[in-house]
């Protein structure tokens, strides 16, 4: 990957390349980014520059034999480790003997695909939906003995750390010391999501840098690059937000607009984008037969939920459900809470706040974040629905 593949982050890219080209390169740091901002993108970018033979224009050449590996990343001093745990994929091995190495094919080929996938979609790639995952013993030792060995092409060595706030204590605790006074020529790039959980003792030992959201011009440049936009993204120069979202088709523009600046978040609400339509008819459909007292027709909408094809689309639904609560509840309060809003969902949480009774939402709420923890629990589905339903019945006719 080069820096010219990726969208935005001008003053960073520059940054980088200055350290690199002036030697003064940190040997840990600390990409802090909300999910699918580009941190392993940037992370990628920077290691091929600095392993490319013949880096020219604050960009690594793309060509030689070095770019080539980095670019299908199996260039052998690129290392990678991310929280594991025992899934569909894993066989018999057990959950303290598992490291990223077992599942490393499935994270080639989803980082190669799109490295700005979020965290749900590597669980997902690895076979670890709705499961807990952390970076384990095994895996500090084993990166202890690779980084042991001297860097096979002569050059440096990195390692892509994925989620640095899963380590476990005992692994970060081996970890310490390679952190501290990594061998010679060696990089870490640590990736987190939630800097405030990485364990201070790595923190500390890091430069750290904030990969900030893009802004709504650069989101739309970067999706139309990616095939969003009405014509080539080359043949013209996005020079306000406004010019740019015009050029992108309505779906486009309007996650642009709302992903909060997060490529990945709004790729993924691209691609998922029938769920999230299918989503919005079920709630807007629940919501009416339960106003209007049909609870068969409510407990329809139900089954249909009963019947997803996984758990992790149930809890998705919940987590949709839970944000056009939130909307709705700060519209009841005369609180902007459409700002990141389609305008379809707009128009539905503003006919909804007016017809539902205004403790609904905070009495809702938790009982949503149960149904998240069953379905995890893998509680009969069927069940979960219908009593969750029945809930939400309860408190509309109750107030
Ligand atoms: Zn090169």
């Amino acid at each position: 990957m080069r820096f010219a593949d990726i969208a935005g982050y001008d003053a960073l890219k520059k940054a980088l390349v200055g350290m690199a080209d002036s030697g003064r390169v940190a040997h840990a740091m600390l990409l802090y980014e909300n999910d699918g901002c580009g941190a392993l993108a940037l992370s990628l970018a920077y290691a091929q520059y600095l392993a490319c033979e013949h880096p020219h224009d604050g960009d690594s050449c793309g060509h030689c034999p070095a770019c080539n590996r980095m670019a299908k990343l199996i260039h052998p001093d690129l290392h990678f480790v991310f929280p594991t745990n025992t899934g569909s994929k894993s066989g018999k091995t057990k959950a303290e003997n598992i490291t990223s190495d077992l599942y490393m094919a499935d994270f080639r080929t989803l980082a190669l695909e799109n490295p700005w996938f979020l965290e749900p979609q590597l669980m997902e790639a690895i076979g670890l939906e709705g499961k807990s995952w952390d970076v384990n013993v095994a895996e500090a030792k084993e990166l202890s003995r690779v980084l042991a060995l001297t860097s096979i092409e002569g050059g440096w060595k990195f390692v892509v750390f994925y989620l640095p706030e899963t380590l476990r204590l005992e692994a970060a605790n081996k970890l310490l010391k390679l952190v501290e006074e990594p061998p010679e020529k060696t990089l870490f790039l640590f990736i987190t999501h939630q800097p405030q959980k990485v364990l201070q003792t790595i923190f500390s030992r890091c430069q750290s840098l904030r990969i900030p959201p893009l802004s709504v011009g650069e989101m739309a440049a970067a999706l139309a690059s990616r095939g969003y936009a009405g014509r080539p993204a080359d043949a013209w120069n996005p020079t306000s937000p406004e010019d740019a979202l015009r050029l992108l088709p309505a779906d486009a523009a309007e996650q642009a607009r709302v992903c909060g600046g997060s490529l990945g978040a709004a790729l993924y609400a691209l691609r998922s984008g029938d769920d999230s339509r299918q989503f919005e008819q079920w709630f807007e459909q629940l919501v009416q037969a339960l106003l209007e007292n049909r609870l068969l027709d409510a407990w329809a909408v139900g089954e249909q939920l009963a019947a997803l094809s996984s758990r992790e689309k149930q809890k998705a639904f919940c987590i949709f459900v839970s944000d056009m609560l939130r909307k709705i509840f700060l519209i009841q309060r005369r609180m902007d809470g459409l700002s990141y809003a389609t305008a379809s969902r707009g128009e539905l949480c503003r006919s909804l706040a007016g017809r539902l009774p205004r403790n609904f939402v905070p009495r809702l709420q938790p009982v949503l974040d149960k149904t998240v923890y069953y379905i995890d629990r893998n509680v009969n589905q069927k069940v979960l629905f219908t009593d969750l339903i029945n809930r939400m019945s309860i408190n509309i006719t109750r107030a």
